[in-house]
């Protein structure tokens, strides 16, 4: 569990590692005694919670007591903790002064990842999931922060596939909402962008795609949830070659019909030519072409 209440205040385990990965031992101390007095309650079931802060494995509060609590009995890997973490210092760094929230409920019952309440402009969402969730989940998700004009920003956890020439069909939701996909490297501290392009040169499809990795250290969120770094600028550039591309072909192809077209024109000199070779009675000498026309328009 990432969050609980202390004296009634939601308190996360995020806050608890400095951008370095470093324990601020202050406040862990502060929050180990503050649940040994019992001041530290499960925000869901209310239940009494500890803290566990060891230097292996993420931060995470447990309840003293084994139960039911469905919050508490949650188990996620260490780099999906570790991503959330990553993702909510980001968050933290990009909006000093907004309000950001941990495992965020929404009013329709789900939750997010992580969530900046923004009284003056867009709230903004983020959604990590290293699994793909069905498309109706997704688009249930989707649907609500388009419908309660929250900005979504999806991401996913980092795999082999993040290389490959085209993106999954769920990527492709994501690109779809989104404009481009982006997958959290908890490894190594990075964020990679990706966008797809997918074109058609006459019948042949062609697939490109920008792909950008960004240290977190160098990275941060506007707050139109865009990341502040040169990746639109490079997708620009990959726009520009396609339609460079695109406009070459449609060059050929012009000039290869107007070739077609001069070939198949009949020239009046050869045409007066081939009547006198016929006249001549010398009709082996002119083309097929030129004595299919002649036939056809009854010249002889
Ligand atoms: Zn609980």
């Amino acid at each position: 569990m990432e969050n609980c209440f202390y004296n009634g205040k939601e308190i996360c385990t995020y806050n608890l590692k400095d951008k370095q990965h470093y324990y601020i031992n202050e406040l862990v101390e502060e929050w180990k005694l503050a649940a040994n007095r019992g001041k530290l309650t499960c925000s869901e079931c209310g239940g009494r919670v500890y803290l566990a802060a060891g230097p292996i494995k993420e931060p995470y509060f447990a309840h003293y007591d084994k139960q039911s609590c469905p919050y508490g009995n949650l188990t996620e890997s260490e780099e999906l903790k570790k991503g959330k973490r990553l993702l909510y210092t980001l968050l933290r760094k990009s909006f000093p002064d907004g309000e950001i929230h941990a495992r965020y409920k929404m009013k329709n019952g789900l939750f997010n990842t992580c969530y900046v309440t923004n009284p003056k402009r867009n709230d903004i969402a983020i959604d990590y999931h290293l699994q793909h969730s069905s498309i109706v989940k997704f688009q249930e998700r989707d649907k609500y922060y388009k419908d309660n004009q929250i900005i979504p920003i999806y991401v996913l956890g980092i795999n082999k596939s993040c290389y490959d020439n085209q993106i999954s069909w769920y990527e492709n939701l994501i690109q779809k909402s989104i404009g481009f996909c982006v997958y959290l490297d908890s490894l190594n501290d990075k964020i990679l962008l990706k966008r797809s392009f997918d074109y058609k040169l006459g019948s042949l499809r062609k697939i490109r795609f920008c792909q950008r990795s960004y240290s977190l250290d160098d990275i941060t969120i506007d707050s139109k949830g865009t990341f502040i770094c040169d990746f639109s600028d490079e997708c620009n550039k990959i726009e520009l070659l396609l339609n460079e591309e695109k406009h070459l072909y449609e060059q050929t192809i012009r000039f290869k019909n107007i070739n077609a077209s001069k070939m198949n024109e009949i020239r009046p000199d050869i045409l007066e030519t081939a009547l006198e070779c016929l006249k001549r009675g010398e009709g082996q000498l002119v083309s097929k072409r030129y004595m299919d026309y002649i036939i056809e328009n009854k010249l002889l």
